[in-house]
């Protein structure tokens, strides 16, 4: 998960991606890039860190030029390596070309066999890179064609922002896994993962752009032009954006992530209520909105039985078994005058492994809640995502291995709830528009051969055999 941005026409770009990528904080939190030209001069600053952290004063007054890219990158295991930070970037015939990439791609295997057969040497691990180097093979003709062809190549989710010289383009993938919005800021365009970045920087929000949609940016100058359409691709945007990932107070796949959250919780609620109860709280903050749309649904008291601390920061510190309680607990303290002797509703958006859900219920406990019923604002998460959200193997997924009744007593509630598949796309507005493969294992997009480990033997045998009806 990545957080993007890209600024044009604007005499301090570097300094809007900036701001910008604080409100895509929450996408992505160990490292920071922004990429910016001067029509001499390319400027890159990347650090690790978060975006306040990686950007000095000194270091946005080089960034000149009145166009820049920016991301940030979500931690994913073995990844802090400071060549893994994007945007990257290249030279090629006098000018540059860099890239940031929201998503996975799925058909990396074969295009890095096929580069590195031809000669291209690749300086870092990502994904990403490879956009690069398929770029300045089609440069030939209109930029359109060019951008275009190398994209044809690419299989998976990409939400991409590209800086080509003073050009800035902006692509959704024919399937739209991830969101990717434009906004008019003065005499230029933004382009950036959620509306909220918009927001923050007063730009006006005009709107999505459509899956398969490629914008060229040059000046105050848009063109829209469509990818060449991929056989059998469906529309399949990630519905975990709109469960977990994305910030409430951003609009994307044409809905309000907020309202979207508040309808899960009065679906999940009337699936399956708990009348009984004294009250319903959330886990907070991925619980919130869900737990409001639960208890408004069933007419019960809303309260907060738990504080989030917001000033965690890193912990560098070695793990030892007090050291990793240590990291849970710090993040949220129960309040004892409100759970003691109460009968509880706990809201939360997701089980991944159960691992933090079990350590919360336990503090509930230990604070005195006399009866924990969980309920869970999206079905069971079996299948492992090959589109860009950090969800472990299928072996690590609890419920991949555990039924409902058993992660109930592995995490040590009275009873626990999920929303039903149906339910949840019951609520959305372009039911038909998602892809939910990590709840159904019907993956849109074929998945990369070389994934099978991540999979548990009998899906391996499914997905293989269901891929190869799959177009891309
Ligand atoms: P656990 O009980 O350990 O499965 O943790 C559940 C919490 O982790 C919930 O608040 C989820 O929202 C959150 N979560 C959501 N997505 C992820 C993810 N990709 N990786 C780890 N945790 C996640």
């Amino acid at each position: 998960m990545c957080g993007i941005i890209g600024v044009s026409n604007h005499t301090e770009a570097a300094k809007i991606a900036f701001l910008g990528l604080y409100a895509l904080q929450h996408r992505g939190e160990e490292a920071a890039g922004i990429a910016s030209y001067d029509t001499e001069n390319i400027h890159v600053v990347k650090n690790l860190g978060l975006v306040a952290d990686a950007f000095g004063e000194p270091s946005l007054q080089g960034l000149k030029g009145t166009v820049a890219i920016g991301h940030c990158r979500y931690s994913t295991t073995g990844s802090s390596n400071i060549k893994n930070i994007q945007p990257f970037m290249a030279m090629h015939k006098g000018k540059p070309i860099a890239v940031a990439h929201n998503g996975n791609l799925t058909n990396t295997e074969e295009l890095y066999k096929k580069l590195e057969e031809e000669g291209s040497i690749f300086q870092t691990t990502m994904d990403s890179e490879i956009f690069v180097h398929l770029l300045v093979r089609t440069r030939n003709g209109t930029m359109k064609d060019w951008v275009s062809k190398a994209l044809e190549q690419v299989r998976g989710a990409y939400s991409v922002v590209f800086l080509i010289g003073d050009t800035i383009v902006g692509v959704r993938d024919p399937s739209g896994f991830r969101p990717l919005c434009l906004g008019k800021l003065e005499d230029g365009y933004i382009l950036a993962s959620e509306s909220c970045a918009l927001d923050l920087l007063k730009a006006q929000f005009l709107r999505e752009l459509e899956p398969g949609e490629m914008i060229f940016i040059k000046g105050n100058q848009l063109e829209s032009h469509r990818l060449p359409s991929m056989g059998t691709t469906r529309i399949a945007q990630c519905i975990f954006e709109n469960v977990y990932f994305a910030r409430p107070d951003s609009n994307i796949f044409n809905d309000n992530v907020y309202e979207v959250r508040k309808r899960l919780g009065s679906q999940l609620a009337k699936e399956h209520p708990v009348k009984e109860a004294d009250f319903v709280m959330a886990i907070p903050d991925s619980g919130n909105y869900a737990a409001l749309g639960y208890a408004t649904e069933l007419g019960l008291p809303l309260e907060v039985g738990m504080i989030r601390n917001h000033y965690i920061g890193r912990t560098f510190i070695q793990p030892s078994q007090f050291l990793r309680d240590f990291r849970v607990r710090v993040k949220l303290n129960p309040i004892r005058n409100v759970l003691k002797g109460k009968r509880v509703v706990v809201v939360e958006d997701s089980i991944v492994r159960g691992t933090t859900s079990r350590s919360r219920i336990e503090v509930l406990r230990n604070a005195g809640a006399k009866e924990i019923h969980m309920r869970i604002s999206c079905p069971p998460i079996k299948y492992p995502c090959f589109y860009g959200i950090d969800f472990p193997s299928q072996k690590e997924l609890i419920a991949a291995n555990k039924s409902i009744a058993e992660i109930a007593k592995f995490i040590q509630v009275d009873s626990l709830e999920y929303l039903s598949l149906e339910g949840m796309l019951g609520v959305m507005k372009q039911s038909g528009n998602f892809c939910f493969a990590c709840f159904s294992g019907d993956y849109p997009v074929k998945i990369p051969t070389n994934q099978s480990k991540y999979l548990l033997e009998e899906t391996a045998l499914k997905t293989a055999g269901r891929s190869e009806g799959l177009g891309t």
